[in-house]
């Protein structure tokens, strides 16, 4: 399974330790209708803007439950979501929406406030 390291603390799913306890992250294409060639053009649709409680309880229903708990009371715990992906423009890009890299770093603006401000920082053009 990829390991999801994530930089991105203003994600309601940021856990310490810059590990992510979403059930699932959905990387995509910023925009819908160009495929990305960077990795700027890439996101994480799954993060969602810990400044209010409403965003909490919106992506309550993706959080993984036990690996979070684990990951709270020990901050080694290596907590990981799975990936689903859309940029088949990456040379990680496996059939299926999968991810075929041993671990992505999910980076971006560090006070993110939209899905926009994040990318997949292991992105590489596929030649
Ligand atoms: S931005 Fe994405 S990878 Fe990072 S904590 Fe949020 S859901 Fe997880
Ligand atoms: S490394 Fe490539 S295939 Fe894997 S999640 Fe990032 S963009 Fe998608």
């Amino acid at each position: 399974m990829t390991q999801v390291k994530c930089i991105i603390n203003s994600c309601t799913h940021y856990l310490y330790g810059d590990r992510c306890g979403a059930r699932n992250i959905d990387i995509m294409h910023e925009q819908e209708t160009a495929m990305s060639q960077n990795v700027e053009q890439t996101m994480c649709k799954s993060f969602s803007h810990n400044d209010h409680l409403m965003n909490y309880l919106g992506s309550a229903d993706n959080v993984n439950w036990g690996g979070t708990a684990m990951g709270l009371v020990d901050p080694a715990y290596m907590v990981s979501p799975s990936i689903s992906c859309t940029v088949s423009s990456c040379k990680y890009w496996g059939e299926g929406s999968l991810c075929v890299a041993n671990a992505i770093e999910v980076n971006g603006l560090s006070n993110s406030n939209e899905c926009q401000d994040t990318n997949c920082g292991t992105y590489e053009r596929r030649s």
